[in-house]
């Protein structure tokens, strides 16, 4: 595509380096250019009127860094092209990279700062036109007078994933997922309405929606005899209720479920933002018996000394890291150190994303404790896992 015909925005908290994109953008004969500050007046552009055919996207901001925005471009199925720029060294760089291509965004380019004029052309360059035919996708935002209704009728349901031991491929948990059972759309996955959801103040009720569902059915599990434990999802932003521990610690007690076979999974990179306001909360939920997973861990930018002061018992690695690390030396260094770390602080290590047998071996060969991935089985309804927890008490 012509750089004249091209539509593109740069973000970037350093107005300097707006200003400094701009000359050479210009210079090479791009004529729509747009400018943000901040993650969020980015997204606000991107949901606007106008095209967007590419993104020159910061990584490091204040408030919403470059991959908190990739994160919310593949909510909106973003399909045009994006390059990253860091002053940070280029492993960062070449890790945020697979970091969006497992996101399925589009990414066109990695840029050191300073950016040269070759190292923007090359990049504009390598933009094929046929992806600027849509911005978006399939996944339609739903309203909140939708998973209003959704949660009165209860069409929100709890979906199961089992995480297994790497040594013994034994079942340790089953991670809930919520679905949305829709009467004429069928499943609806959880990026669909759980942003909304905690946007429009319904994360708790649907939090409660879908645990109350899982902690039943995991009681009559467990009154079967099986000896697993349940993953639930925890909006960090929930951390701010000073009730939460009592009000889980009443939902097990009501199913017979003990707090310790309940572990709450909590998001990495949304931990860090509210860390000082959370630990109150996740100390006493520690306090009750809760396992606690650090979710997602490597899309943040958090350290382990900052996340070492909290009381976790689990670290989940994100598949960025996991899937096709073998191929990927940037990735598979994280991965070794994150496990090497959690080690050191008594944390059980989890890899996601483990899709088939070279991710497993993968998980072996660095020692991770847990594996969770399709290779293993997919998020499935409770009769289907039923049937998969009796299939493998057979086997
Ligand atoms: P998550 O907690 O990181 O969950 C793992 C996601 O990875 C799930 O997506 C799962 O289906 C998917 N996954 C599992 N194995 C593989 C694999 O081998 N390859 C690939 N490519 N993907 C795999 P899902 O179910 O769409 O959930 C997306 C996110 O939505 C979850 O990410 C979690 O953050 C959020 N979520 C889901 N249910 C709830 C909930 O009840 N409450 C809250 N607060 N968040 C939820
Ligand atoms: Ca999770
Ligand atoms: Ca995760």
């Amino acid at each position: 595509m012509q750089n004249k015909k091209l539509s593109v925005l740069i973000v970037d908290d350093n107005s300097l380096m707006l200003r400094q994109v701009d000359i050479i953008l210009r210079q090479l004969g791009v004529e729509q250019i747009s400018f943000a500050e901040d993650g969020m007046s980015a997204l606000s552009q991107i949901d606007g009127e106008r095209r967007i055919d590419v993104i020159l996207l910061d990584l490091n901001m204040p408030d919403m860094d470059g991959v908190e925005v990739m994160r919310h471009l593949a909510m909106r199925g973003y399909q045009g092209g994006i390059a990253l720029f860091s002053g940070e060294d280029s492993r960062i760089l070449r890790t945020a990279e697979s970091l969006a291509s497992v996101h399925q965004l589009n990414v066109i380019g990695a840029l050191s700062k300073p950016v040269t004029r070759l190292a923007l052309q090359n990049t504009l360059a390598s933009f094929q036109p046929q992806q600027t035919a849509k911005n978006f996708n399939a996944i339609e935002p739903v309203t909140v007078e939708e998973l209003q209704f959704a949660l009165d009728k209860l069409q929100i349901e709890p979906f199961y994933q089992p995480k297994v031991r790497v040594p013994d491929k034994r079942l340790r948990s089953v991670e809930v997922l919520a679905r949305w059972r829709h009467p004429e759309k069928g499943i609806i996955p959880p990026i669909a309405f759980i942003p909304v959801a905690e946007e429009q103040g319904l994360i708790d009720r649907l939090t409660n929606v879908v645990i109350n569902q899982a902690a039943e059915t995991f009681g009559r599990w467990l009154a079967a005899g099986f000896d697993f434990n349940l993953g639930m999802n925890i909006c960090a932003d929930s951390l701010a209720h000073v009730e939460l521990p009592e009000n889980l610690a009443a939902i097990a007690k009501r199913h017979s479920v003990p707090c310790e076979r309940i572990e709450l999974e909590i998001t990495e990179s949304r931990l860090v933002q509210n860390l000082k306001t959370s630990l109150d909360v996740l100390t006493r939920l520690r306090l009750k018996g809760f396992g606690l997973a650090i979710d997602d861990f490597g899309t943040g930018y958090s350290s382990m000394s900052q996340l070492s002061h909290v009381p976790f018992t689990e670290l989940k690695i994100d598949r960025a890291f996991v899937h096709d690390a073998h191929k990927d030396s940037a990735a598979y260094a994280i991965l070794e150190s994150a496990v090497e770390l959690a080690k050191k602080l008594d944390m059980v290590t989890v890899a996601e994303g483990v899709e088939n047998a070279r991710d497993w071996q993968t998980a072996a060969d660095i020692g991770c404790d847990l594996a969770q991935g399709y290779f293993i089985a997919k998020p499935m309804p409770a009769a289907d896992l039923d049937r998969w927890l009796h299939e493998q008490k057979r086997s």
